[in-house]
């Protein structure tokens, strides 16, 4: 053989050579790609807080191509203090929608949308006009100044939480629009959108029935002309029943803002016996979350029946959750205050 047929025999197997590398590169980048749309299949919905969840469910009730998780524990309650962990972020960086109250509630909200830049956040307090602690209200001294802070627990009023309700569903539909066209298509993107749209229907119908049923008995106390001089003051021992107290017309003498009555001093509990004393707290408001002792050990003193009541900020994890916990708040206000 001469040098000249060698070296093309070479260059010739070097060919054969590059082309079936090139072809094993190209089959498992190929693999790779199906690893991550099968990765990417589902859109992963993260929560902040139980009842970002609770509505998160409803608005995408049915759907097998969305996946809910919720950041913290059922149990966690309110996110005030909430550092993030690890799984967290882990969970944090696989998402593409995070559902978050807003207002205030998720102090570590500007973190993550500045480390994860690739989220679509939804905000579900926009446009709604929060309470603002005022210098006036008698509270807990918690080491604290929320003076000038929004009281971002809105959702126990139902009118709040329909605007809620309709913030989200809007920023599900929208994220979903902003998807990658192919994922979209894949995901069959006008369906989805559909049941989001008829789900949001179903679950605000609803919660129009549980506003509907406050709204009577605010009409039966309005008329109630029997004059038992009722002062509407109310303790609550959790600023959560700030939006429920104002909604049925209550007015709100102390109240503890921080969420455990753990941290009440007995200065406070002392200031409230007076204040119930002088005759400007009829009402106490609990928080079943977070149990009854001092307001039990404050009903022992001055026979104020203290009403427990559901914050809904923690549960079973059950879809109806709210209506559930809102029903039995109805009830409970009916007793206290009839
Ligand atoms: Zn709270």
């Amino acid at each position: 053989m001469s040098i000249k047929k060698k070296l093309i025999s070479l260059i010739g197997a070097m060919v054969v050579l590059i082309v079936i590398g090139t072809l094993v590169i190209n089959i498992s980048n190929k693999n790779k790609v199906n690893d991550k749309q099968q990765s990417q299949g589902k859109v992963q919905i993260v929560t902040t807080f139980y009842p970002m969840y609770i509505i998160s469910l409803n608005l995408l009730d049915q759907m097998d191509q969305v996946e809910v998780t919720n950041l913290t524990d059922f149990s966690a309650g309110c996110v005030h203090d909430y550092q993030l962990t690890t799984d967290n972020m882990k969970l944090l960086s696989k998402a593409d929608i995070l559902v978050a109250n807003g207002g205030g509630m998720e102090h570590f909200l500007e973190e993550i949308i500045k480390s994860y830049s690739h989220l679509q956040v939804i905000d579900s307090s926009q446009g709604i006009s929060m309470l603002i602690y005022d210098e006036h209200e008698h509270s807990s001294e918690d080491g604290h100044d929320h003076h000038g802070e929004y009281n971002s627990h809105i959702w126990l009023d139902p009118m709040n939480y329909i605007k809620q309700i309709e913030n989200v569903k809007e920023g599900l539909i929208q994220s979903i629009k902003d998807m990658d066209p192919n994922r979209a298509e894949h995901l069959n993107m006008d369906l989805m959108i559909d049941r989001i749209e008829q789900n949001a229907m179903d679950y605000i119908q609803k919660v129009y029935q549980l506003d509907n049923e406050l709204e009577e008995f605010l009409q039966i106390l309005n008329n109630d002309q029997s004059g038992n001089n009722r002062t509407g003051g109310v303790a609550i021992f959790h600023d959560t029943f700030a939006y429920l107290a104002k909604r049925m017309g209550l007015n709100i003498v102390y109240s503890v803002e921080i969420d455990s009555e753990s941290a009440l001093s007995a200065f406070d509990v002392a200031q409230i016996i007076d204040l119930i004393k002088e005759g400007e707290i009829q009402y106490l408001f609990a928080d079943i979350q977070y149990g009854d002792t001092i307001a039990n050990r404050i009903e022992n003193e001055t026979k104020v029946k203290v009403s427990m009541m559901n914050s809904i900020a923690t549960g079973d994890g059950l879809k109806d959750s709210y209506l559930n916990g809102m029903k039995e708040n109805i009830q409970v206000l009916k007793e206290a205050i009839q």
